[in-house]
């Protein structure tokens, strides 16, 4: 537990069925001090089932931010940026909010998807607390492009990082 005694709020935007396994992780291993959940609904709501442009969320995250340190926002829908045709997740450490989609990490295992959502969520909760990523594969903030690659890394900050958050 890296005790960060931050106030978190998560935000869905669907029925997630894993959503009380992924709080409990991260409040867990961050140490959060309160943890809320929050729904809200898609920017544009008719688009739910096809790809979501990950940076039209950032704004509404933003609104939702109250007296909240971080927001970290959930979705189903597949995300992707105008430069990349997908993303897992994207951070805006500025406004203090992030969001990772659960399209591309499912499996028919469950406690392997509540990992690979756990992974994302750590991982873009450490953009926000001002990580950059890292080259060591088995570090939570080693960029990932592919499941396989959140699979390969664990859950967790390597002390190189932990060690920047220190400060
Ligand atoms: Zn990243
Ligand atoms: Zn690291």
């Amino acid at each position: 537990m890296i005790n960060l005694h931050c106030k978190l709020l998560i935000v869905t935007f669907d029925e997630v069925n894993i959503l009380q396994e992924i709080k409990h992780r991260v409040e867990d291993y961050l140490g959060c001090d309160v943890v809320n959940i929050k729904n809200s609904s898609y920017p544009k709501a008719r688009m739910r089932f096809i790809q979501l442009n990950a940076a039209d969320f950032l704004p509404l995250l933003g609104s939702l931010k109250n007296d909240y340190d971080f927001v970290l926002g959930i979705v189903k829908a597949d995300l992707y940026l105008p430069h990349l045709n997908f993303v897992l997740g994207l951070a805006h450490p500025q406004e203090s909010v992030c969001i990772i989609s659960l399209a591309r990490l499912r499996s028919s295992d469950e406690e392997q998807y509540i990992d690979r959502a756990v992974k994302e969520a750590i991982h873009e909760l450490g953009h926000l607390f001002g990580l950059e990523h890292c080259s060591n594969p088995k570090c939570v903030m080693r960029f990932s492009n592919m499941v396989a690659e959140t699979d390969y890394k664990k859950d967790k900050y390597c002390d190189k990082c932990l060690n920047l958050l220190k400060k």
